[in-house]
């Protein structure tokens, strides 16, 4: 056994020094009974329960946090949740498409006492095409002489076949070493940007956009112009808010009273586009005291397809009674359910009421969209989720959630690969539970679904 022990202080799930990087991902391919699921025991050091040798029990988790020589990466095994994967040459070469679409580098592990068979060549062509670093894995050589198994497999054209046997251990820091030299370095999650956060007011004419940026920014900041033609309009304002500097952007839009009366709609929701476009998060300011509007629904819509992070901020406060609360709730519940996510304020910009509240709203806003789960943990929820919760079957058949990974945050992407057609429906479900674990508090996330027929 040439694998060493896990020491005490290695990383642990959950607690990752390596946090805000994106482990690289190792995918682990071949047919049943090859040894996968033992190799990736191995690699793991048996720290992790791999239900095994129990017909019937579905395996929960495909992907797991690995680390070999100070080197972390993702381990995934593409056998997906289903245990009864019976001798299916197609099947597993449609998952080592899958792998090396979610994959950095792939480890195809061959059994030599048995040796390449049309399975395997059949992987390697789906493999040649995709171009990725591949790794092979001579396993089940438990001793010396069995070492010529292992040297047949050179005919596969994958390179030098590694022998292992995933049993006892033998050869596997070599193959390790491999995987490693192949792997590519942990990557940063989108860096942040440097400089205050950008931030788009929006609202409709009259929520009260400009009195709320005075109350934040002070009245002194009022962008007067005295000898015209001399100062262009400022387009971005620097506001103090909680002891930071937060970029309000197209500010112009707003301190400028546009007195137009045909064409302002245009032009406001013109100026609300663009701002959003430019902002990382949004403050959709709404009047609490007036029925919920066509155009609060639509720019609410708007920022959420744009793919901005958005907080909503009741304004008027003070002009509320009783009734006008009840209903504006209700209000909300049927018109701004696209946007259930978003944190909420309710203030007054005039009373200066829970003007305090905006900031916290704005870092929950943003802290969610900048989300980035990694894919063990996200396989790990989605293994469970759908063993207790299989999508529904569509014509006859069932479709199988093989593997997910988290494509990009700001906002979070997520990219399902699957057997079969996902129904919107079932989709929505996922979005519902993935917020319910993870946040995302404040941000739209996307869900994108790769199907192999
Ligand atoms: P999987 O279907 O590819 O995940 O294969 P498993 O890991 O479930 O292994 C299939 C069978 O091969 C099990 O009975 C294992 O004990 C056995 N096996 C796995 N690795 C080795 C090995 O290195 N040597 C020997 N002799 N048997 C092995
Ligand atoms: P904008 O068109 O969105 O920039 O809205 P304004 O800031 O010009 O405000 C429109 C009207 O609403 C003005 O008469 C404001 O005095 C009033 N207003 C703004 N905020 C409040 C508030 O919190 N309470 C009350 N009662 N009136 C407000």
């Amino acid at each position: 056994d040439d694998l060493e022990e896990p020491s005490d202080d290695e990383f642990e799930l959950g607690d990752d020094p390596l946090d805000g990087l994106i482990l690289p991902v190792l995918a682990v391919v071949g047919r049943p009974n090859v040894g996968k699921s033992t190799l990736v025991n191995r690699i793991l050091g048996r720290r992790e329960a791999v239900v095994e040798d129990v017909p019937g029990v579905t395996r929960d988790r495909v992907a797991y946090d690995a680390s070999w020589s100070g080197r972390q990466f993702t381990l995934v095994d593409t056998g997906g949740w289903e245990r009864d994967v019976t001798g299916l040459a197609a099947r597993v070469a449609e998952q080592a498409e899958l792998a090396v679409a979610a994959a950095d580098a792939v480890l195809l592990v061959v059994d030599a006492t048995v040796g390449a068979t049309d399975t395997e060549d059949a992987v390697v062509r789906v493999l040649r095409r995709a171009g990725k670093p591949v790794v092979l894995a001579a396993n089940k050589v438990d001793d010396q002489k069995a070492e010529s198994d292992a040297l047949a497999l050179w005919n596969l054209g994958l390179g030098e076949p590694y022998p292992v046997s995933a049993l006892h251990g033998r050869g596997s820091g070599d193959l390790l070493d491999a995987i490693i030299a192949v792997l590519p370095q942990p990557r940063p999650a989108e860096a942040v940007p440097q400089g205050p956060r950008r931030v788009a007011l929006v609202g409709r004419p009259n929520v009260g956009k400009s009195s709320l940026l005075n109350a934040l920014a002070g009245e002194d900041r009022v962008v007067v112009d005295p000898t015209a033609g001399t100062t262009r309009d400022p387009v971005d304002e620097l506001v103090e808010l909680g002891g930071r500097d937060w970029r309000f952007v197209d500010t112009a839009g707003i301190r400028r009273r546009v007195h137009l009366q045909q064409g302002a709609d245009y032009y406001a929701s013109l100026r609300t586009k663009t701002a959003v476009d430019k902002a990382e998060v949004a403050v959709l300011l709404l009047d609490a005291s007036e029925p919920l509007a066509e155009q609060d629904i639509r720019i609410a819509s708007m920022v959420s397809e744009s793919g901005r992070a958005l907080v909503l901020a009741f304004n008027k406060w003070d002009l509320l009674d009783e009734e006008r609360h009840e209903i504006l709730e209700r209000e909300i519940d049927r018109d701004l359910a696209m946007v259930r996510w978003a944190p909420r304020v309710n203030i007054s910009a005039m009373t200066k009421r829970h003007l305090d509240k905006l900031v916290p709203a704005l870092d929950t806003a943003l802290e969610g969209w900048e989300t980035r789960v990694p894919t063990a943990r996200l396989n790990s929820f989605l293994g469970q989720l759908v063993s207790a919760t299989p999508p529904p079957v569509r014509g006859g058949k069932q479709p199988k959630i093989l593997f997910a990974t988290q494509a990009g945050a700001a906002p979070p992407r997520f990219v399902l690969f699957t057997s079969g057609f996902l129904e919107a429906g079932y989709r929505r479900f996922i979005e519902r539970r993935l917020r319910e674990e993870f946040g995302f508090a404040g941000s739209p996330i996307s869900i994108s679904v790769r199907v192999r027929e």
